[in-house]
Formats: structure tokens, sequence, C-alpha cells
């Protein structure tokens, strides 16, 4: 997994060294000398991963962290600071500025190469959730990066697993100042804990007394419910070994003892700000999915999908020797309803009537809007008989309640017509069952309507 980096410094020096172990490394590096080159560079979106020197001269590394984190369009790339002052200030203010990491110089080898990893593989999770939602975009959901911006980091819900009551003591005080945290003393349970807790963020002790909390880490990660919530992790220095493996097991952010106070608040802080960023990008993927199969005004599933998994019904039942049924409902004389009481009081029709027909089918049944006023539903392991009966209690249950209209003021009859057939024989196609539904539907029209057709096979 390689990625460009930018190396962002004044000292030509110090940009050479970095450039040399990246590539080494196999990383695309690009680089800057200032502050307006850097952002110049990211505004063009030509990187993944930004490390910037804090100490410049007319924009130091804060300034153009603090521009990058403001602005929708280069939010979301990773920022970590070089600095040359390892002081627990100096930190702060970077995480403050909006820093996703922190390296000091002399920067080690094995610390940069494994910060770097870590942070391609965030940036590429979040780069093809941002590139599916952009679909979310085009039919006019809410951007996530304004809210982003916006978020401070707070009211996170944080466990806390650290069997060490010197530790947690301490821990658990300063974090409760801004958020919701429970503490797991008990290792072994608390992959089952993180599991049900709905967490935003792990934060796991690496010097817990007799369990090994790697294992904690990357059982978390592999746990599909635990796979998102991001883990920062907390060692003794001496167990720094142990920490750059928790990295490359997708540990996301580490703290060494003693426990600076403002850096834990800060580094929550970004995991959970971060974890609500791709959380709602997921939730964006996911909703336009919905949407691309969904009728808006019923939430019916739409002709589109009802075409694709028609085919796929239809191959199943021929291969199991199961029958499948499928009926074609079209209200009648719904014209006259819009002329006579209005397009909305059509639309609280049709509304309704997805309503009912959801109450009158079983889950595996599958229900679309297939054009204005028309609806198939597709009933698998049905036989023409039961399914009939089935089509008879929907007719019923539309006709024998009248329909509420103009918010509840008007109660209107409503009919409906179906035509009913099943899947004649294996390999039979799709359009040929929708077509002979249609002509008993067609039929049941001619007949005076409000009434059930049904074409055998
Ligand atoms: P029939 O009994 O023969 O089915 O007559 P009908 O009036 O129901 O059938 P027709 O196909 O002539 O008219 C259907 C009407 O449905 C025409 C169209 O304006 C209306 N329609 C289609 N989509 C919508 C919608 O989303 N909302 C509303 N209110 N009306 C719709
Ligand atoms: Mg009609
Ligand atoms: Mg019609």
């Amino acid at each position: 997994m390689s990625a460009r980096i930018l190396v962002v410094d004044d000292v030509p020096a110090n940009v050479k060294l970095l450039e040399a172990r990246l590539s080494a490394e196999y990383f695309d590096v690009l680089t800057a000398s200032n502050g307006t080159e850097a952002l110049e560079i990211c505004a063009r979106a030509e990187c993944d991963i930004i490390l910037l020197d804090v100490m410049m001269p007319d924009m130091d590394g804060f300034e153009v962290c603090r521009r990058l984190k403001s602005n929708p369009a280069t939010h979301f790339i990773p920022v970590v600071m070089v600095t040359a002052l390892d002081s627990p200030a100096d930190r702060n203010r970077g995480l403050e500025a909006g820093a996703d990491d922190f390296l000091t110089k002399p920067v080690s080898d094995v610390v940069l190469i494994a910060r770097v990893r870590s942070l391609t593989r965030l940036k590429m999770m979040t780069d093809e959730l941002r590139m599916r939602a952009i679909t979310s975009l085009e039919i006019g959901m809410q951007t996530p990066e304004r809210s982003a911006i916006a978020d401070k980091g707070t009211g996170g819900r944080i466990l806390l697993v650290d069997d060490r009551p010197s530790s947690y003591e301490k821990l658990a005080p300063i974090l409760s100042a801004e958020h919701t945290v429970d503490v797991e003393i008990n290792p072994s349970e608390a992959l089952f804990h993180a599991a049900e807790g709905n967490y935003d963020l792990l934060i796991v002790s690496l010097d817990l007394n007799n369990f090994d909390g790697l294992r904690l880490c990357s059982q978390a990660r592999s746990l599909e419910r635990t796979r998102h919530v991001p883990i920062l992790a907390i060692a003794d220095p001496e167990n720094s070994t142990r920490l750059l493996r928790g990295l490359e097991i997708g540990v996301n952010d580490y703290l060494l003892r003693p426990i600076d106070k403002t850096e834990l608040l800060a580094r929550a802080r970004t995991q959970i700000r971060r974890r609500r960023y791709t959380d709602h990008l997921r939730d964006n993927v996911q909703n336009s999915i919905e949407m691309a199969i969904t009728d808006a005004l019923t939430g019916l599933h739409n002709r589109r999908y009802m075409e694709s998994h028609l085919a796929t019904l239809a191959e199943q039942a021929s291969i199991r020797g199961k029958p499948l049924a499928l009926m074609i409902l079209d209200i009648d004389y719904f014209k006259s309803i819009n002329d006579n009481y209005g397009h909305d009081a059509g639309d609280d029709v049709l509304r309704e009537f997805a309503v009912r027909v959801r109450k009158s089918i079983r889950g595996i049944d599958l229900a679309c809007r297939y054009g204005g006023e028309e609806f198939v539903i597709v009933m698998p392991e049905t036989d023409l008989h039961v399914a009939g009966m089935v089509a008879e209690r929907l007719r019923r249950s539309i006709a024998g309640e009248p329909f509420a209209i103009h918010k509840g003021t008007k109660r209107i009859e409503v009919t409906i017509s179906i035509g009913l057939t099943t899947l004649e024989r294996k390999g039979e196609a799709v359009a040929d069952v929708l077509k002979r539904a249609d002509t008993a539907l067609y039929r049941a029209k001619h007949d005076g309507r409000n009434r059930v057709v049904s074409a055998a096979a």
C-alpha cells in the first residue's frame, strides 16, 4: 500500500532526509519549503499525507495545519507535525490545530514508517468512503465535511481497558471531564463490552497485569462491530516495541506514560472526531445505496431494483423447483382522485396504499412501485392458489377501509385491480411472467375493476 507523502520543511537538509527514508519504503514523496506552497499542493489534492515542520518563517506549521483542517477540500488529509521540541505544550498546540499525529526530531526510522503506514491505511479508507459518498452529494445529501470541521470531538463514549487501579483511577476522571467513560478492569471481558457498548473510542493499556493488550486490539480490529472503533493505546516507554506492533495491527494512536492530561484529552478528541466523520461518510454511502433502490414517495423498492432482483428470485425458484408468484396491482380510477381532490391527496393515497401492502405481505415478499399507481409484488415459494388468497385479502384491505386525505379531514373510497400469475417453467423469462400478469390485470380492469384475475400457468 503506497501513498504520496508531502514533506514540508524550510530547511532543505531536513526535507532530503525524510524524502530519502520514505522513498526507501516506496512512498511517493513531494516536497515544499514553506506553508503557502504546501497549501497549494494540498488544494490540488496531490498528496495523501503531510509531514509538516512546525518552525517555519512566514507561516508556521500550526497555522498551515489550522488552514488545512478548516477547509472542506483538505480537511480529510492526515497531518503529522514534525517538531524539534518535544514539549507537551507544543504537542498540544498542534493537536488543537487539528494535527493527526506528532513526530519529534530526530525522527526514528521505525516510528516514522509505522506512523505513515497507519495513516496511509486511514487515508485509503476515507478516500474510498468519500468517493462512494459523492453519489449522495449528487442527490443532494449533506456533506459531512462541514459538520466534521465544527465537531470539537467532545461528548464521546469511551471504554477504558485497564486493570491497574493506580492507572485508571487517574485516567478516568481526566477523560470524564469531556466524555462518558466506562472502565473495564477485566480485559477478558473487554471485547464483549466493546462490541455491546457502541463506543466512539477504545483506550487500551498495553501494561495489563495478566493479559496481552495487543491481542485485545487485534481482536477488536477483526470483530465486525468494533472494526471501525478507533483504538488509543497507552504504554510504558519500555514497551515501545510492542507499541509499534500495535500500530501495525491497527492501533490508531498511542500515548506513553507518564500521561500528560492535556495531550490525553487532545488525542482522544482527535480520534473521536475522526470516528464521527468516517461514520458519517459510511452512513451517507448506506443512504445513497438505499435511495438508489427505494421509491421516495412510498418507501417501497423502485422498479429498477425489482427488475434486477426479480431475475435472481426467478433463477432461485427454478433451481430449487419452488413456485414463484407475481402480481401487478393498479389503483382504479386514480386519475380522478387527483382530478377531484388534488395531487397531494393522490400522494396520500399512494403512501397509505404502500402501508397496507406492507402489512399484508411477508418479509420475504418483494413489493415495489412499478410506475405511477402501479405496483408489483413478488412472492417466493408461493403457488397460484395461495397467492390468490393473498391478493384477495389485499384487495379487501384497500376497498374495505376508506383512505384519509387532506390531513385526515376527509376520507375517500379506493379500490384496486390485481393481475396474478406464477413462474410457468424453469428458465421462463421474467418479462414473459410480467406480461402474463399485466394481461390478467387488463382483464380485471375490463371486467369491472376492484377484483383479482389469475392467469394460470
Ligand atoms: P384505471 O382504473 O384504468 O387504472 O384508471 P387510472 O385513472 O387509475 O389510470 P391512468 O393510468 O389513466 O392514470 C394514472 C394517473 O396516476 C395519472 C397520473 O397523473 C397519476 N400519477 C402517477 N404518478 C403519480 C404520483 O406520484 N402522484 C400522484 N398524485 N399521481 C400520480
Ligand atoms: Mg389505475
Ligand atoms: Mg395506470
